[in-house]
């Protein structure tokens, strides 16, 4: 629109104004259907580039194990070492250092050392690796009706219905009785079987349109399919297929039915991420929850070139979507001993809750974007849009927000002032209506630890579905949001 001269009576401004609007009505009518987005903000050869790398790591790592793994990798790829115990220490500036830790590898650590000593405060991101899914109960194995099963329980918040009859990989790791592990990854590759939960036939399903989901699909019925054929073709052997799936398992992994005693396996979806829609805009995938956050945090800290004023500090965490807890989880004091070990090789004088009350944290986690089918779940003004960029959520929590860390409007207007100065494109939003459900981050247990934090994040549709679906330009978004935030967050 172009600048209009001011006149000197309102009227004729007026008039102006209006004659304005109605060309520019004109002009929409005739070139619309469009919306303000930030793909067009930027090189979108950029934005589909990342977005390709992103994919293959998503892919690559389906648990927390596998994630922190590859995690690591890319941190010593980096020039990350692992930060010395207490005891091995001589105090040194930590100025441009790299230092990362594994959280008994279901979780990592990284710190990239700043211009300013420890006691000014460090600038955080911390997102979280596990995503929900059904984990093998520890007596799991039996046979029903010509089929043997792997008996599951369901891990974070799922809806049951949606992990039926779609292909499943196992991943994970045993150890055996001698102690020795192995871990297993099979459904993946295009050689490998898949494993699945059936559902009945729609001919013989009307009970389902008179019950309620919570009475048809029952979480103790995710039993998955890992074969139907008895050992040596013999049907009279009791629990024939049973007996077969151990002969193939101890065959393949060494391993006996007890050893499922002390393993780790979790049912996942099959498949890599994949583009969505004809212009190939979004992303379809297992666990963008929160593993967006992850990758789009790590390659932040990864890509920074200089060290920044304040140091910086990336976490991936476990444990989250079933509420924080554990020794891997954002409740974890591996979190203080870390802090604790860098300010005995820094030789500075200060106490850990200082350094804490002194920091900032982005809880790096995703939200609900406005599905137009369920628009009911949402209220308009407050919903997250995709194409929109990084959503910052000053609280989230269920009912009269409870249990939320509820951001101060300081540290928002803070974080909203470095988002446009460093032209970040970002959105605020909460979880649905109020009323509707509800739910957490690790937001409050930072907050805890004494550190301004709000949570900040790519809207995704169909959150904690089997597949996610996120928006490519907020994904970049969200990792240039995180690289101002690491980089002039002071
Ligand atoms: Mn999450
Ligand atoms: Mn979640």
């Amino acid at each position: 629109m172009k600048v209009g001269i001011i006149k000197n009576s309102w009227f004729e401004r007026g008039k102006e104004m209006a004659d304005e609007k109605s060309q520019l009505d004109l002009l929409r009518d005739k070139l619309t259907y469009s919306r303000t987005n930030c793909w067009n903000l930027f090189n979108s050869d950029r934005i589909m580039s990342f977005a390709d790398d992103y994919k293959k790591i998503l892919t690559a790592g389906k648990t927390e194990r596998e994630y922190a793994m590859i995690a690591e990798e890319m941190l010593v790829a980096n020039g990350y070492q692992k930060l010395p115990d207490t005891g091995n220490a001589y105090p040194t500036s930590l100025l441009q250092k790299k230092y990362y830790r594994s959280i008994k590898g279901k979780g990592v650590i990284a710190f990239f050392g700043g211009r300013r000593p420890l006691s000014e405060g460090v600038n955080l991101v911390a997102s979280h690796i596990d995503s929900p899914r059904l984990d093998i109960k520890q007596n799991p194995l039996y046979e029903d009706s010509g089929f043997a099963f792997l008996d599951t329980h369901y891990y974070g918040g799922i809806k049951t219905y949606q992990w039926m009859n779609i292909p499943l990989a196992l991943h994970g790791k045993i150890v055996r009785k001698d102690g020795t592990e192995v871990a297993i990854s099979i459904g993946e590759s295009a050689l490998d079987p898949v494993f699945v939960i059936s559902d009945i036939l729609p001919h013989l399903a009307r009970d389902y349109k008179s019950k309620t989901v919570g009475e048809v699909f029952k979480n103790e019925a995710l039993d998955v399919i890992i074969g139907s054929l008895p050992i040596e073709f013999n049907e009279k052997e009791k629990e024939a297929v049973k007996l077969n799936m151990l002969k193939i398992l101890h065959e393949k992994y060494q391993i006996t039915e007890e050893d499922f005693l002390s393993a780790e396996l979790e049912i996942v979806p099959r498949g890599e991420a994949l583009d969505v829609g004809f212009d190939r805009s979004m992303i379809l995938g297992y666990g963008h929850d929160d593993r967006i956050c992850a990758y789009t945090s790590l390659k932040a800290l990864l890509d920074m070139t200089e060290p920044p004023e304040l140091s910086s500090c990336v976490l991936l965490l476990d444990k989250e979507e079933i509420g924080s807890e554990g020794n891997t989880g954002a409740k974890t004091k591996a979190i203080e001993e870390f802090f604790e070990d860098l300010i005995a090789v820094s030789g500075e004088n200060i106490r850990l809750s200082k350094v804490f009350a002194k920091s900032a944290c982005l809880s790096a986690d995703v939200s609900a974007a406005l599905d137009p089918h369920f628009k009911d779940a949402f209220e308009e003004k407050n919903a997250p849009y995709f194409h929109k960029g990084i959503v910052l959520s000053k609280y989230t929590g269920a009912g009269g927000k409870s249990g939320s860390s509820d951001a101060s409007a300081e540290f928002v207007g803070k974080i909203r002032r470095l988002f446009n100065e460093q032209n970040v494109k970002f959105q605020t939003a909460e979880l649905g209506k109020v009323d509707v459900g509800g739910g957490g981050t690790v937001a409050k247990y930072f907050g805890e630890r004494g550190m301004e934090v709000i949570d900040a994040g790519p809207a995704l549709l169909s959150m904690h579905a089997p597949y996610e679906i996120c928006a490519k330009d907020d994904l970049y978004e969200t990792y240039r949001a995180y690289s101002a935030f690491l980089a002039h967050h002071k």
